[in-house]
């Protein structure tokens, strides 16, 4: 089967309060494989311009505040058909209103502060996985 890659973050709420581990193993469990991974604290103008995308959003302000308020984890993951399959994985914005046995469901706090970031089209997967890695940043070319 042909697999596909996108670009998830472990958003600083669950980075800081250990739940790292638990959401990759979920991942994992799930058939997604990392393929690059790195441990950051994203400066103001990088959070800026990732979400760039929302500025002028009245959330623009408290999301750029709150990606850069501790580390974060981005990721390259591989699957079939990896957008789709991670946006169903990690579940709704608002945990309240995710499916059951989401990673957001699971692990995320309220609609802002919401664990996890996942590409939601393949371009972005592409142009969000550039933002963090370089080709030679992940395994197998
Ligand atoms: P996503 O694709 O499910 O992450 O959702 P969006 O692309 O719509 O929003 C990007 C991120 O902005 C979300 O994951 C949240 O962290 C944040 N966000 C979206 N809507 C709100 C909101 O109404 N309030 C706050 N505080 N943050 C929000």
């Amino acid at each position: 089967m042909t697999t596909s890659r996108t670009l998830t973050i472990i958003k600083p709420d669950a980075f800081g309060a250990g739940k790292a581990g638990k959401i990759i193993a979920h991942l994992e469990q799930d058939g997604f494989q990392v393929v690059a991974a790195r441990v950051m604290r994203l400066t103001t103008a990088q959070a800026g311009e990732f979400y760039a995308v929302h500025n002028g959003r009245p959330f623009y302000a408290e999301l750029v505040e709150f990606m850069t308020s501790g580390d974060c984890m981005p990721m390259i993951l591989e699957k079939a058909s990896a957008v789709v399959a991670l946006r169903e994985a990690i579940g709704a914005t608002d945990p309240a209103e995710a499916a059951a046995g989401t990673v957001r469901k699971l692990y995320a706090e309220s609609k802002g502060r919401n664990a996890i970031h996942a590409s939601d089209s393949d371009q972005n997967a592409a142009r969000e996985s550039r933002f963090f890695f370089a080709e030679t940043d992940c395994i197998r070319g």
